[in-house]
């Protein structure tokens, strides 16, 4: 982004992403908490909600975490979190004078949400954007996150105010696009390439999720919402596409119930590739 007019500026860099000499983006950068220790951080985005970019940050960490990987998964989704639901997780969190413990699912995953925090899980998320922001800087600076090969964080949809802080203050390694067929799939994959390269932090590759349904009884793929363009948009931009993950109504049902973790191996498949990706 250009330089901003000296009358436009709010002395405020980490609400605004233009890029002023005076700017030092290493000095946004929060400090994480003393015990963090963290080789790779992956953020979840997508361009609007409900393209699945949850189950696939659930998925991807359940998956890595078979892999014999420690893996957290900051949920900063604030206003929308559903990664204690798809984990079944009602653990609350405690602290140790050191910093805010993650709850630890049934295979080992650490989760921060603000829902673990909630008394009622279904009270709204009525919060101003500067108090949504710093809960997720929080969750950076205040977690005793231990020692993690990976920590994903699922971003809140879109190029607001909190992915803004997600990516100023939290050193991410890559970025993994979801994206779905009937999406405008261009315009989202260029805005996310257009932050990423704004923010200086590479684009891991694109996730298709509901790409088509596999019918159980021939076994024929069926492209319910029509074949994307999305290969197109991919070699354009120079991003591989890591997976293709079909409408499937078991893995509504798994994240229905909160049994994300007991996927089975061919599940496990639609993401595989995903995985050498992160890690190689
Ligand atoms: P987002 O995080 O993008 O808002 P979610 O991951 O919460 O979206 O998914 C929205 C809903 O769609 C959830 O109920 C989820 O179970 C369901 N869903 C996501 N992907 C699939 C899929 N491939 N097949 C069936 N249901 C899916």
């Amino acid at each position: 982004m250009e330089e901003k007019n000296v009358n436009e500026c709010t002395h405020d860099c980490s609400t605004c992403s233009a890029n002023c000499p005076s700017r030092n983006k290493d000095s946004l950068l929060e400090k994480p908490n003393k015990n963090t220790e963290i080789d790779k951080i992956v953020a979840v985005v997508s361009g609007k909600g409900g393209v699945g970019k949850s189950l696939v940050t659930s998925m991807l960490a359940t998956v890595s975490r078979r892999a014999g990987k420690e893996v957290g998964i900051l949920d900063a989704d604030i206003t929308g979190p559903s990664i204690p639901k798809i984990f079944g997780c009602k653990s609350e969190i405690y602290g140790d004078g050191e910093g805010m413990l993650p709850p630890v699912t049934e295979s080992g995953l650490k989760l921060i949400s603000v829902n673990l925090m909630l008394e009622d899980e279904s009270a709204p998320v009525v919060w101003r954007g500067p108090v949504i922001a710093g809960t997720v800087k929080q969750f950076w600076t205040d977690v005793s996150w231990g020692k993690l090969d990976c920590l994903y964080i699922d971003m809140p949809p879109g190029t607001g105010d909190v992915p803004l802080t997600v990516f100023q203050s939290i050193p991410v390694n890559g970025i993994i696009i979801v994206t779905s067929p009937q999406d405008l799939v261009s315009m989202i994959v260029a805005k996310a390439v257009n932050m990423a390269k704004m923010m200086n932090i590479p684009i891991i590759g694109i996730i298709e999720n509901y790409s088509y349904f596999e019918c159980p009884d021939c076994g024929r793929k069926h492209y319910i919402f029509g074949k994307s363009n999305l290969e197109a948009v991919a070699e354009q931009y120079d991003i591989p596409i890591l997976a293709r993950i079909p409408i499937d109504p078991e893995l509504a049902k798994l994240c229905d119930t909160g049994k994300i973790e007991s996927l089975d191996g061919k599940k496990e498949e639609y993401i595989n590739k995903a995985l050498d990706a992160i890690f190689e």
